[in-house]
């Protein structure tokens, strides 16, 4: 079952007994060292925080509410969907609407900012006194970036890691009335070759980090497309990875045809230039996978 599925029925969980979930951003199947049962689950497709964040606060799949990924398109300009978020409807103001005592501590980046359900987080030691809450959601982003910039496995990352577990024992400790969760939106896979991918027929690439969509029909891509770290999706298999036909909205404001980068790979856009060591967004079961830990 994949994540946004996994999340539901984590977040119903509230209605009955305290619940906190804490969401290690760009995590995905790393292995933590903790006293914990796993469940593994996968991401959504593309494996991007993007996307996930968008489901997760909507309350609803991509089809439903066609963000594909990180740059759309906006009539003739290129957006960046994370720095102009607008949501009509935010799922965890909803839930306190209905009722549930419900605490979202994000960071600067996370998708809704707004009070008195948000509160920013700056260090995971502020959850070791939390109010009387039902549920208490948590957007931890520093190991995706650190992940991005240094890569997994790094002498960096494994150091978030480790103060990663030792929260989350204390947390274990200290929290005794709460079920407490570690989940993620996605993993990541090495990316250091970048492939620019180029304007054709008049169409620049939107999407991200390892996932783009052309406005141009399959045969003309694989015509101007040529490099062995990408994969460029015939139409029956975009179909196939998407459980159902593209949607209109997710044609006209990204594409058809979709472009993927192996292993290895990461793409540049002409309008964004990448560098990081390690992304996310593609097809890999490394970067699909995720963990789901019951402390
Ligand atoms: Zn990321």
């Amino acid at each position: 079952m994949h994540i946004i599925n996994e999340l539901r029925n984590i977040i119903n969980n509230a209605w009955n007994k305290k619940t906190l979930i804490i969401l290690v951003e760009g995590l995905g199947g790393y292995p933590l060292i903790i006293p914990a049962k796993t469940k593994r689950s996968m991401s959504l497709f593309p494996s991007s925080s993007t996307v996930f964040l968008y489901s997760l606060h909507t309350n609803k799949l991509p089809h439903e509410h066609n963000v594909w990924g990180r740059y759309i398109r906006d009539g003739d300009s290129i957006k960046d969907v994370m720095e102009q978020s607008q949501l009509s409807k935010d799922y965890f103001q909803e839930l306190s609407d209905q009722g549930l005592n419900v605490l979202y501590f994000g960071t600067k980046n996370s998708l809704n900012r707004e009070e008195p359900v948000f509160r920013e987080l700056k260090s995971l030691s502020q959850l070791y006194e939390l109010p009387d809450l039902d549920l208490v959601f948590v957007h931890w982003d520093l190991i995706d970036w650190i992940g991005h910039r240094y890569g997994v496995g790094s002498q960096a990352y494994q150091q978030e890691i480790e103060t990663l577990e030792l929260t989350l024992k204390r947390l274990r400790k200290t929290l005794q009335d709460f079920d407490i969760y570690v989940v993620s939106d996605h993993g990541m896979a090495p990316s250091q070759e970048k492939i620019f991918l180029p304007e054709i027929n008049g169409n620049v690439p939107v999407g991200g980090g390892r996932i783009a969509f052309y406005q141009v029909p399959y045969e003309e891509i694989t015509k101007s497309l040529s490099h062995p770290g990408l994969l460029v999706l015939e139409p029956e298999e975009l179909s196939l990875i998407l459980g159902m036909e593209p949607t209109k909205e997710m044609k006209e404001s990204y594409g058809e045809t979709v472009v993927v980068a192996k292993k290895g790979y990461g793409f540049r856009f002409p309008y964004y230039d990448n560098r990081f060591l390690y992304d996310h967004g593609g097809l890999s079961k490394e970067e699909r996978k995720i963990i789901i830990y019951k402390l």
